[in-house]
């Protein structure tokens, strides 16, 4: 192998820029590779940069192999240099998450089979005899697979085999999933949903960038909708990929997606084994898988034709990765199609307010789905005035919302009791001396889980056992619970309603995903009498005797006074209400509140949307907020106080003065402390049009580097400010 060739080759490390190697002549950008760095051999990918021209060839190392696997398109290319320019990551790590499934490079071990020899056996058996059937005209098997069809046991194949009656061949393995068909099924759309589709099929036919965001009431058939843009893409051969926020989320999109296509998608998260992600890996880039379903990782697969991306629940906070470079799964969604030239479906029940803004302003296609289908009422949405009608000591529920569970449960329906907080309490406290258990990593309070026996953090996972006496005085039986999470409003339930059919969900669900499904099959199937839950039921199940759903806390989200907090409890609450009466008939939601003049409740109980919408729009503008400015943030941590707070001052006198640009901080975390990192915050803020990240480069590169264990993280379009 003549190695004549100089390339760049870009490495799965957190480093900027690629390597200069040489290899053979034919050695192309996206070429998959093994190269040698520092000590080890790592995987790497051919990339677009000119080599360095200052190292002599003599001095270059070289490439070691190729793998055998189609090259990395150079739209994937350019995306991961996008992604990494946008976001400040190196673009090392960017390529990292395009090369999640490494064992997906070696070709797939074939499968062995046997087939007849033609020669007959010395002794004949009825059980050989079905055996041979089988083979006959040159059928090959796997052992297992033709012991089964004959009906025979395994010793019977062996036998054959041991006889020289049968011979091993390699088989190849049947696909990950079968060819989704576009024509399998047709739905019958009503006339606001097939308009719909018919502008969405236009957008794939174009074959060009576009973005359309779906927005239609929880029921209104958005789904169904755009799996019609996903057939269109289909019958024109090309791939599809549908983004979920939630792995829950995707079995039921497994099975309706076979519903209309005749098979299953493939699926890419992080429950699907290792063996399962390689061979969906590689079936993308072989072009031999046409559907995926996915969380954001799914973004960075290597399609070969990918023509649609549909990012349902587009508002979900689930696309935005914060940690180990942040970035936005929905904002890059829109660049790939960008720089691939295709359309992406933006679907959401509660858009976010960036992507209203962007239809508004007329940068995507706004389509709409006004009702729901078949004209279900959308349920009726009252506001529970805590301050009058409050509950009675030691209870949580209202006598009105009392009152509307025995009627949902009279009238055959369930009850949907919502409080997103899991565990017994969110705060235990000692009567006696008022010792409060805090996280020893984290400032936050502990979380009591009554019904494992713990108290836990839930932003470090620190787990301590509930103690029987309070470790500060040494008092028992003085500790107390303050406030209800779901395990504590379970306990009222089952008191106010022994003979009902109860289940608690949340995250800490035992049993994993397998097990929720299973619950909410439960549900679905009309076996449980009264649902308890946090936001995990929130999102998208379809749960058809639903009645009545109770928000027993609807001020929650609100407390924060985030930028998004009224965006995000609009969207949640919304999304909560929806699950109700989805199959017609008459449905209810009532919100425990004590501030029911607060614009979200009042949005809601009027279920004027486009009013809730315009008036936070305004609000953003007023404010000079995204999506009307740009914000980043610079966040400083390390497990000392005043050396992060020295380091974030020293960061913030080093911002390169600009007019257009306005410094903010640092000031620390609403949780000062995470995991034992205390941490303090720096936002800048610039008009749309300015490229902040430029002005970030320069300001990262004039500031003091970030010595011993202190980290700076970049968080561009920053959504969480905790
Ligand atoms: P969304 O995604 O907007 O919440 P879905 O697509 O899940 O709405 O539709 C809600 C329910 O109505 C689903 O059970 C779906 O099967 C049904 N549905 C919607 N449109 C149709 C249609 N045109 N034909 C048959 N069923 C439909
Ligand atoms: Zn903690």
């Amino acid at each position: 192998m003549a190695a004549d060739k100089v390339v760049s080759v870009l490495v799965p490390v957190a480093v900027a820029g690629a390597y200069t190697y040489k290899g053979p002549d034919d050695l192309a950008p996206g070429d998959i590779v093994e190269v040698p760095l520092g000590t080890r051999t790592t995987v790497g990918a051919v990339w677009d940069d000119p080599p360095d021209p200052e190292i002599g060839h003599n001095r270059l190392r070289a490439v070691e192999g190729r793998f055998d696997v189609p090259p990395l398109a150079a739209d994937l290319r350019r995306f991961v240099d996008w992604v990494a320019n946008y976001n400040l990551i190196a673009r090392g790590m960017v390529l990292r998450s395009v090369l999640r499934a490494p064992g997906a490079l070696e070709p797939e071990n074939p499968l062995a089979g046997v087939r007849w020899t033609g020669e007959e056996p010395e002794r004949m058996t009825a059980a050989r005899r079905r055996v041979l059937d089988q083979l006959e005209g040159g059928l090959a098997w796997t052992r297992s697979g033709l012991a089964g069809a004959a009906g025979v046991s395994a010793g019977v194949v062996q036998g054959l085999l041991r006889g020289g009656v049968l011979e091993t061949v390699d088989l190849p393995r049947p696909p990950l999933v079968p060819d989704p068909d576009p024509a399998y099924a047709h739905p019958q759309l009503n006339d606001d949903q097939a308009a719909t589709a018919t502008h969405l099929r236009g957008l794939v036919e174009a074959s060009a960038y576009g973005v359309a965001l779906l927005d239609g009431v929880t029921g209104s058939g958005k789904t169904e909708v755009y799996l019609e843009a996903v057939a269109a893409a289909l019958e024109r051969g090309k791939q599809v990929l549908v983004l979920v926020p939630e792995i829950a989320l995707t079995a039921a999109f497994l099975d309706r997606f076979a519903d209309r296509f005749g098979a299953r998608p493939a699926e890419w998260h992080s429950e699907v084994a290792p063996r399962g992600r390689e061979r969906c890996w590689r079936g993308v880039a072989e072009g031999k898988v046409r559907a995926v379903v996915g969380a954001r990782s799914a973004l960075y697969l290597p399609f070969r034709e990918l023509g649609l991306v549909v990012v349902d629940e587009e508002h979900d906070l689930a696309y935005k990765q914060e940690d180990r470079g942040s970035y936005s799964a929905r904002d890059m969604a829109v660049v790939r199609a960008h720089i691939a030239g295709f359309p992406v479906v933006l679907s959401s029940a509660t858009p976010s307010i960036e992507s209203r803004v962007n239809a508004e302003a007329g940068r995507y296609d706004h389509l709409q789905l006004r009702g729901r289908y078949k004209a279900a009422p959308l349920p009726s949405i009252e506001a529970i005035d805590m301050r009058v009608d409050g509950p009675e000591r030691g209870s949580f529920l209202s006598p009105r919302l009392i009152g509307a569970a025995q009627e949902a449960l009279a009238g055959g329906g369930q009850m949907l009791f919502f409080l997103n907080r899991r565990g017994y309490a969110p705060l235990t406290l000692c009567r006696t001396c008022g010792h409060r258990f805090q996280c020893p990593n984290c400032s936050t309070w502990l979380v009591e889980h009554r019904f494992r026996g713990v108290l836990q953090c839930h932003h470090c996972g620190h787990t301590e056992r509930t103690p029987e006496a309070c470790p500060a005085c040494g008092d028992t039986e003085s500790l107390v619970a303050c406030g209800p999470g779901v395990e504590r409003l379970a306990e009222e339930v089952a008191a106010r309603f022994p003979e009902a059919r109860r289940t608690v969900l949340s995250s800490d669900l035992a049993g994993g995903v397998a097990r929720l499904r299973a619950e909410l099959d439960a549900i679905a199937a009309g076996e449980v009498d009264i649902v308890i839950g946090t936001q995990l039921i929130a999102k998208g199940h379809n749960f058809p005797l639903l009645s009545a759903v109770g928000v027993v806390d609807a001020d929650l989200g609100l407390a924060h006074g985030d930028l998004r907090a009224a965006e995000r409890t609009y969207q949640l609450l919304s999304q909560v209400t929806g699950r109700a009466g989805r199959s017609g008939g008459e449905s209810r939601a009532l919100l425990q509140t004590y501030d029911p003049d607060n614009a979200v409740i009042r949005a809601l109980v009027s279920g004027d949307r486009d009013a809730f919408y315009a008036r936070e729009i305004e609000a953003r503008r007023a404010a000079g907020m995204p999506p009307f400015a740009r914000l980043a943030a610079l966040i400083v941590s390390g497990p000392n106080r005043a050396t992060a707070h020295g380091h974030a001052t020293a960061l913030r006198r080093s911002a390169p003065a600009d007019a257009d640009v306005l410094v903010l901080g640092p000031a620390e975390a609403p949780i000062a402390v995470l995991r034992g990192q205390h941490r303090f915050r720096l936002l800048a803020r610039a008009p749309r049009g300015r490229n902040l990240q430029d002005y970030l480069r320069t300001w990262l590169a004039a500031a003091p580097p970030a010595r011993g264990a202190l980290r700076v993280t970049v968080d561009i379009d920053p959504q969480s400010f905790m």
